[in-house]
């Protein structure tokens, strides 16, 4: 018995986001910068409203709030604890942009290149291809392949 990627919506969702990205940024250096970008936001987004629940927080403990409706969304027990989980999501991030520094620098051949494009052509064939929507036809049909939902 063959072990079946789970089908459940989540996990198809990762395939198709996983297949585009592979699609679109077919290169190493397309990857590299994809991935560097995409830690500098996450990491961006979480240092801004790290910073922005910490100043509620202050404001809070200064009884600044008792004049602001907007403040009083959130606990001082809430803000606390958000801010810890984001200290540590940010400390993991700050981690991993130190490692894709060093992904960052190294450069390939053109060459080497146009094997990464040849490669993700292969393995992440665009779905609305001709080519590709015959053979999911042919794979579907297959009789002694197991039953697909949906
Ligand atoms: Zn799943």
């Amino acid at each position: 018995m063959t072990d079946e990627p789970c089908q459940c919506s989540d996990c198809q969702r990762f395939y198709r986001e996983h297949d585009r990205l592979i699609r679109e940024f077919p290169t190493l250096k397309q990857q590299q910068e994809l991935n560097w970008a995409s830690i500098q936001s996450f990491r961006t987004l979480c240092g801004k409203v790290t910073e922005d629940l910490q100043k509620r927080l202050t404001y809070s403990d200064h009884k600044v709030h008792k004049s602001c409706k907007d403040i009083n969304i959130f606990t001082n027990e809430e803000l606390e604890e958000a801010i810890n989980e984001l200290e540590n999501i940010n400390a993991y991030l700050y981690s991993i942009e130190a490692l894709m520094e060093r992904i960052f620098d190294i450069k390939v051949s053109d060459k080497i290149e146009t094997k990464f494009k040849e490669v993700a052509g292969e393995i992440a064939p665009d779905p609305l291809n001709i080519d590709r929507l015959i053979l999911n036809r042919l794979f579907h049909q297959t009789p002694d392949f197991p039953d697909k939902k949906n």
